[in-house]
């Protein structure tokens, strides 16, 4: 041990400098916020609870394909389909771990993470997501042009990023 950390161990300067840090911090404005009364900001592209996507005349954009079900890494999605209907979209959402892989994967927009995350409960049955909750999810949180923005923002790949870049030599076949 040096002489230097000698004296600061006698003389507790770590102490009195965590005390200094106490004794500012005690009249400085509290960071604590009084939820639910006062809310922060929700981080954009925060991934809450799902949502079934809606188009433009109010139906189901799902066509039962099953991709995001596949990907999904926690398998917590279950589909079925009869006869070209899907009859079952479910989402065991405690098994979720908000990854977003489902929104990335479905060719057709339709299913989004909302930013509700208000949806404790004391029973696991009142958490398990059915169709009929999740596509009025859809109308409760993504209303209006929210939809379309958010697939704009927050969620890839799109269109634009399967074109061919610009200057790029592309194969045309024979003349
Ligand atoms: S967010 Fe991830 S874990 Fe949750 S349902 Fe989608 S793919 Fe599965
Ligand atoms: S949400 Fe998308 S990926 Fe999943 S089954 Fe429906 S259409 Fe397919």
């Amino acid at each position: 041990m040096t002489a230097k950390e000698f004296l600061r161990k006698i003389l507790f300067i770590e102490i009195l400098k965590g005390m200094a840090l106490t004794l500012r911090r005690l009249f400085s404005h509290a960071v604590t916020i009084q939820y639910p009364k006062e809310r922060r900001p929700i981080a954009p592209g925060f991934r809450g609870q799902h949502a079934l996507a809606k188009d433009s005349e109010g139906k189901a954009k799902c066509v039962g394909c099953g991709l995001c079900a596949t990907i999904c890494p926690s398998q917590c999605i279950y589909i079925s389909r009869e006869k070209g209907q899907v009859t079952k979209y479910e989402i065991e959402v405690l098994r979720c771990i908000y990854c977003g892989f489902c929104v990335e994967a479905c060719p057709y927009g339709a299913i989004v993470l909302t930013e509700n995350y208000e949806y404790s409960d004391y029973s696991r049955d009142a958490i398990y997501m059915k169709r009929d909750k999740l596509l009025s999810n859809w109308d409760k949180y993504m209303p209006g042009k929210k939809g379309e923005e958010y697939f704009k923002k927050f969620w890839r790949p799109m269109s634009e990023d399967f074109g061919t870049p610009s200057g790029q030599a592309t194969f045309r076949g024979k003349r």
